[in-house]
């Protein structure tokens, strides 16, 4: 059965047994000793550290009083499960799962799952924090939460994950349901892994597509829902791109990560005419100024090759992707690979976080006073879950609309928030993310002040 802990009693749950992988302790070791980060590591800063500044930063100049604050901070709800797999190797592997509910004022709780051997408690609790804060900012009627398994995905046979996928819901589902905690994918999960998910709960309850978003298409995905995040990302930088004498056909771009968020980013900007003179994944980094090819890297990959090896003699030390110059830099990866140890190397225009929390708060200061634009992730990236909210929408009502009529939608609601967010920043001489973050949280509170919670 799972445990269900509250804000005041959540802080213990620290065990994630099978987080023993050495590259993640070799790497926290060397930052622990050198005290920076170097160049291709993530900062020794958590997501939590990063996320919680970032609202500090806003609850002050809010004026939000402290007891506000704690309720406001502190997720509502946390759930902890145990995941035992027995896997090829002979052993019973325990991973850990979580589910957050941070805060659900304005909605049903909404947010991903993500599968990675770095999952923790605490990186789960601050991307379910941020999940409350995009989901007001981009106006779409949600709460905020967010889960993880720490297991090595992308490293396990399908059936392993399959497994995994399927135990997580059966140990979460109680706090679940279409019109109380709707999941999505992440890191390492696809349409694939909604559909297993969708299908575990539907053993207990019945067909409940509005369970999960994300689904393939053949099970009631919406049209659009897989590229809707860096179509997202897109939609923010064309409203972006002419008041920074940038025009999208001329642009060159760099992206860190291409997985979903990073290859539809990319795939997308070339459509516009732009050009890819860099990318990387977990496997490496290449670099070519004569431009990348984003739809025949992402054939290239689905079809089973190593990104590093995408057209010969392009391969760079990963840790050289961040300085290559170009207009716009796309982290789409991991959270902390910008930081006080390479900001100063970048060479972009401005920064377009499809990644969830991907700049430290010291790297934010050592950007500004090179005069690099950031459009953050708590705005930039919420392409994903509005189409997620379509998708519910569609599924509750048993009906689809077409992929123009989701993609215009997005689009209409991705330039709104840019444009009520660019202007709040303008107002206040302060910049988009602390501007994001200001009409998040008041909207946030405006909503459990008028329900009465506080
Ligand atoms: P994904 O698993 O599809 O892709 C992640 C990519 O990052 C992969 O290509 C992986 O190889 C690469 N990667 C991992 N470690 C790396 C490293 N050290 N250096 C460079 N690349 C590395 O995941 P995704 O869904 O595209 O998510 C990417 C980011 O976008 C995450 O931060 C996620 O939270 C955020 N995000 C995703 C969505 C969504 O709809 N999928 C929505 C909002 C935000």
């Amino acid at each position: 059965m799972a445990e269900t802990k509250t804000a005041t009693d959540a802080v213990g749950a620290r065990e994630h047994p099978d987080k023993s992988q050495l590259a993640v302790e070799e790497a926290q070791a060397e930052a622990e000793a050198t005290g920076t980060p170097k160049p291709g590591q993530r900062a020794e800063i958590s997501n939590l550290d990063i996320v919680r500044h970032y609202f500090n930063a806003a609850s002050d100049r809010l004026g939000l009083s402290d007891d506000l604050r704690v309720v406001f901070w502190a997720p509502y709800r946390e759930v902890t499960v145990q995941i035992p797999i027995r896997l090829p190797d002979g052993k019973v592997h325990v991973f850990s799962g979580y589910r957050i509910q941070h805060n659900g004022a304005r909605g049903p709780y909404k947010g991903g799952i993500r599968f990675h051997p770095e999952v923790d408690i605490d990186e789960v609790r601050a991307l379910a924090s941020l999940m409350t804060w995009k989901t007001a900012v981009a106006g779409v009627p949600y709460g905020g939460a967010k889960g993880g398994v720490n297991c090595p995905a992308d490293k396990l046979d399908q059936t392993d994950v399959q497994r995994i996928a399927r135990s997580f819901m059966d140990k979460v589902e109680k706090i679940l349901g279409p019109t109380r905690d709707i999941a999505a994918p992440d890191i390492n999960t696809n349409a694939q892994v909604m559909a297993w998910m969708m299908d575990e709960y539907g053993k207990l309850h019945g067909h409940t597509p509005a369970i999960v978003t994300g689904k393939p298409i053949a099970l009631e995905g919406s049209y659009g829902r897989e590229a809707a995040t860096g179509r997202g990302c897109v939609y923010m930088f064309r409203e972006a791109a002419p008041h920074l004498g940038l025009s999208p056909a001329d642009t060159t771009f760099v992206v860190q990560g291409y997985g979903n968020v990073g290859s539809w980013a990319a795939r997308i900007m070339q459509q516009l005419g732009a050009k890819m003179v860099g990318v990387s994944d977990a496997s490496g980094a290449i670099r070519h100024d004569d431009g990348i090819d984003a739809n025949a890297l992402h054939d290239y990959i689905t079809a089973g090759g190593r990104l590093t090896e995408f057209e010969a003699g392009g391969e760079i030390p990963a840790a050289d992707l961040i300085s290559i110059p170009c207009d716009v830099f796309i982290p789409a990866a991991l959270g902390g690979m910008i930081h006080e140890g390479n900001a100063a190397e970048m060479r972009c225009k401005v920064i377009l976080e499809g990644a969830n929390s991907p700049t430290t708060p010291a790297a934010d200061r050592i950007l500004r006073d090179k005069d690099v634009y950031i459009i953050p992730d708590v705005m930039a990236n919420a392409g994903g879950v509005v189409v997620s909210y379509f998708e519910w929408v569609q599924n509750l009502q048993h009906f689809r609309w077409d992929e123009r009529e989701v993609n215009d939608k997005l689009g209409t609601i991705m330039r709104r928030a840019y444009r009520e967010v660019s202007s709040r920043a303008r107002d206040e001489g302060i910049d988009l993310r602390e501007a994001a973050y200001l009409v998040g949280i008041e909207r946030v509170v405006e909503a459990a002040r008028t329900r009465g919670y506080v």
